[in-house]
């Protein structure tokens, strides 16, 4: 289009970039908005599920990666976070000491506020959170196993709240989804363009969500599986999409674990630098190298102490 509106290349070019950096400044104004919100923004982090699928007498939101818990690391983003004005823990009855102690005492975890017990469903779990919620316009609900969650995920949510009260963060699928019948042949084929995976945190005005939680507990929630899905039911608000990422993975099985500790590594350079000389060859040969150097001068200068061990 801006070709078709200028008469030589080095015009069209020059709108180009003219049109980009607009795009940077409204996008930098746009995110100035988000982050210097002041309405009150509370994150609930769940934290009380068994995680059977582990397979581990630990439950996944407590083992570690690289010595730190898995819920550790989500939380230290919402820590972190200018949009989040306080934390509420929601985990297992038998393990709110240990949260305390051993998360948010040890973190020094400043913004949370609460850490209280949580109910035999996710939903459940989601609830006790929205009631133990002080006043707050809105509300971040995010899964306690999913470690890999950035500031950019928690701007990108707010930005999309804005809109409609419901925003939720996943991915474009890159497979291909096939819906299936009861007996297990292929029922529909969902164009792919339109097939998002979901992930958390998924956010929402507090009000709407609390209507929604209100209202679908007088029902049969057995379907349930995500918190928009109760907006979706009993409020017919429009839920925004907003990109999460494709590491923003739940650890399930004993699998993500392994995936988490690689995606791990492969954040921090300085890591990953350590890593790689860790495992190289070339680095044991050259520590070996530098050893048997120093073992040589030290018996060289017990062998001739007068004379210049250096040049030697
Ligand atoms: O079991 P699932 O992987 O779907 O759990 C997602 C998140 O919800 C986990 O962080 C888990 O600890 C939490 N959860 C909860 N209360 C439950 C069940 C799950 O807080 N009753």
């Amino acid at each position: 289009w801006l070709g078709s509106q200028c008469s030589t290349e080095s015009e069209t070019w020059r709108a180009v970039e003219y049109t980009i950096k607009q795009g940077q400044r409204d996008l930098l104004n746009n995110k100035q908005e988000v982050t210097e919100m002041k309405e009150k923004t509370t994150a609930i982090v769940l934290a009380a599920g068994q995680g059977k699928r582990m397979h581990s007498k630990i439950q996944k939101q407590f083992l570690e990666i690289q010595g730190h818990p898995v819920l550790y690391y989500s939380l230290k983003c919402f820590q972190e976070s200018p949009l989040i004005h306080d934390i509420i823990i929601v985990t297992g009855e038998d393990m709110i000491s240990y949260c305390k102690r051993e998360i948010v005492e040890r973190y020094q975890l400043t913004k949370v506020s609460a850490v209280i017990a949580g109910g035999k469903e996710r939903y459940d779990s989601v609830y006790k959170g929205l009631l133990a919620c002080e006043e707050c316009k809105y509300v971040f609900i995010h899964d306690g196993a999913r470690p890999f969650i950035t500031e950019e995920i928690l701007e990108r949510g707010m930005f999309g709240v804005q809109e409609t009260g419901a925003c939720v963060v996943g991915m474009p699928s890159k497979d291909t989804v096939k819906l299936s019948d009861e007996e297990g042949y292929v029922k529909e084929t969902p164009n792919r363009k339109c097939v998002w995976t979901i992930q958390t945190p998924q956010i929402f005005s507090y009000s709407l969500i609390r209507e929604a939680h209100d209202s679908i507990r007088q029902k049969d929630m057995s379907k349930i599986t995500d918190d928009a899905m109760v907006v979706e039911q009993e409020t017919g608000a429009k839920v925004a999409l907003a990109e999460g990422s494709y590491q923003n993975i739940k650890i399930t099985t004993p699998e993500d674990m392994k995936t988490a500790r690689h995606f791990w590594r492969n954040k921090s350079s300085v890591l990953r630098l350590f890593y790689y000389y860790s495992i190289s060859p070339a680095w044991h040969w050259e520590l070996l190298r530098i050893l048997f150097l120093n073992a040589r001068r030290k018996v060289l200068e017990l062998l001739y102490p007068h004379s210049d061990i250096q040049l030697i």
